[in-house]
């Protein structure tokens, strides 16, 4: 067993090594927890960070989100070399174990062995001797018994800070290269934190990706030439001709299109094309065909990879958030948020054409969210409505709507709760102050029963698209519904932990991934 901690510490210092060169994204979303009068919890407030997370010392602040804080002021900072200077702090520094991990630091007793998903792990107890200086783990490791990485360590820091205080935490590994397993998951809860005079009650999901964006920005430009050359020829119907006046526009607003896409998936913003855009596809041609809507243009449908609930149009692709596509109930209401969009694409709303312009491109990723806007006007946005309406009357979803409208009475109940989970980065509210998305809906919509069982108005968060951390492909999460025991688990637009079901990556799966990337690119 000595041997084993050996190699887990040596493993431990080359993961830190391999961190300090990686720049994946990472999302914090937290809600804070009070109990009602029946005892039953339920968010009342939240906080949402997005940023790159850099382990590297650097004075460069990497949030997306902009906003100081959190982190800061609750959070004492761990000891080390590494500057994880982007907030919230307390949740970055969640992906080390320790930044000077030692063996003469801690009391380590073996625990047992024990499989995580198809994974066989060795289990240590970890706590800190009392001569080691501050700032340490203190808790439970999961080790394979391979390489002898952690997969997963599940605890707090210790001791706790004069000021501040560490939280708990729950933090997984993905076997994403071979011989490499990255963070990718981390859940977060206090029942009763102190900090001051008051006692915080809190749950916090944390999740990285985008860990390889340079290999996505390659495989895009290649498909972009691939796609756009083909394209301008269909368009233009007689090879080897000038583009005619409408053709020309078309073709502008096309690449104004392409730019925005581009450059939000070599970020990590977007998903590259797959799977979970087909689902969605064949509910937008469900909508086109049965209302007899040819738009002469190649419909897209892309996943936004981030949690806010939001949806948008760029161009002739529509974006829907993961966050959004976990919480929709049913099919019904699906087609409800994508009839909105495709609306604004079948009455022709236009895309700001600046973004035709290359430069326009150039900017630090931290400013997406203020160089890339894709909001409406609430003209445009009621506009929308009406025809979605409209769409949706024809379609085959027409006598399930009352099911949309119960999503949307949920959604109008909880947006004050959840202001940063129900609240757009890039496009138009779905609910936010005294008006909401497709609020004719409401009207047909049962009333919202919270004790009854049978009644899904919307799901937690996290149970319907899974991301691959590596190269930001999504599916479908294959998870089975489960039959809800108590009103308690229904748990709408709420955080949960996470239980990720480890594999390792078979020899020769990376060529899989590389095959199955350049197949999806095709589309
Ligand atoms: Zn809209």
């Amino acid at each position: 067993m000595n041997d084993a901690i050996d190699r887990v510490v040596q493993r431990e210092h080359l993961f830190l090594a391999q961190m300090r060169h990686m720049r994946p994204l990472l999302e914090t979303y937290i809600q804070f927890v009070k109990n009602d009068k029946e005892g039953n919890s339920a968010p009342t407030n939240d906080l949402y960070f997005l940023g790159r997370l850099d382990m590297t010392d650097g004075p460069e602040d990497v949030s997306f989100t902009g906003q100081p804080g959190f982190g800061h002021r609750m959070l004492g900072k761990l000891t080390g070399i590494y500057s994880m200077h982007f907030l919230p702090l307390g949740f970055a520094q969640m992906v080390v174990i320790d930044t000077d991990f030692q063996k003469k630091y801690y009391n380590i007793s073996f625990v047992r062995r024990e499989f995580l998903g198809e994974v066989r792990c060795l289990v240590f107890d970890l706590q800190p001797k009392n001569d080691a200086p501050a700032g340490r783990f203190m808790g439970r490791i999961w080790v394979e018994d391979q390489d002898y990485n952690i997969v997963r360590f599940n605890g707090t820091y210790s001791p706790q800070p004069k000021i501040g205080a560490y939280l708990h935490f729950d933090s997984w590994r993905l076997n994403l290269r071979t011989g490499t397993w990255l963070p990718a998951y981390i859940y977060s809860e206090e029942s009763n934190l102190k900090t001051g005079i008051k006692s915080v009650h809190l749950k916090a999901q944390t999740r990285l990706w985008g860990y390889d964006l340079k290999g996505l920005g390659k495989n895009d430009e290649f498909t972009q030439i691939l796609v756009d050359s083909s394209q301008s020829v269909k368009d233009q119907s007689d090879a080897g001709a000038d583009a005619n006046p409408v053709v020309a526009e078309r073709l502008w607003e096309k690449q104004a299109e392409d730019n925005a896409v581009e450059r939000m998936q070599k970020i990590g913003l977007l998903a590259p094309a797959g799977e979970v855009d087909k689902v969605l596809l064949t509910v937008v041609n469900n909508l086109l065909l049965t209302n007899n809507i040819d738009l002469q243009a190649d419909l897209r449908c892309r996943v936004l990879l981030t949690a806010p609930l939001e949806s948008f149009t760029i161009g002739h692709t529509i974006v829907v958030s993961r966050g959004l596509l976990d919480v929709l109930p049913d099919e019904a209401s699906l087609s409800m948020v994508l009839a909105h969009e495709l609306s604004h694409i079948v009455l022709g709303h236009k895309l700001d054409t600046k973004l035709a312009f290359n430069d326009r491109m150039f900017f630090p990723d931290q400013e997406s969210f203020k160089r890339l806007d894709f909001k409406r006007s609430s003209a445009d946005e009621e506009a929308a409505d009406t025809k979605a309406l409209e769409l949706l009357k024809n379609s085959p979803y027409k006598d399930k709507l009352a099911s949309a409208g119960l999503f949307l009475r949920a959604l109008q109940q909880k947006a004050p709760d959840l202001p940063n989970l129900i609240r757009p980065h890039l496009g138009n509210n779905l609910a936010g102050g005294k008006s909401i998305r497709m609020s004719t809906l409401l009207a047909s919509a049962p009333q919202l029963e919270a004790r009854r069982l049978d009644q899904i108005a919307a799901l937690p968060l996290g149970g319907r698209i899974k991301v691959d951390p590596w190269s930001d492909h999504v599916e479908l999460a294959k998870a089975k519904q489960v039959a809800l025991t108590s009103a308690r688990e229904k748990m709408p637009f709420e955080i949960t932990p996470f239980f990720p079901y480890l594999t390792r990556l078979s020899t020769g799966a990376s060529e899989k991934v590389a095959l199955s990337t350049s197949a999806s690119s095709q589309n």
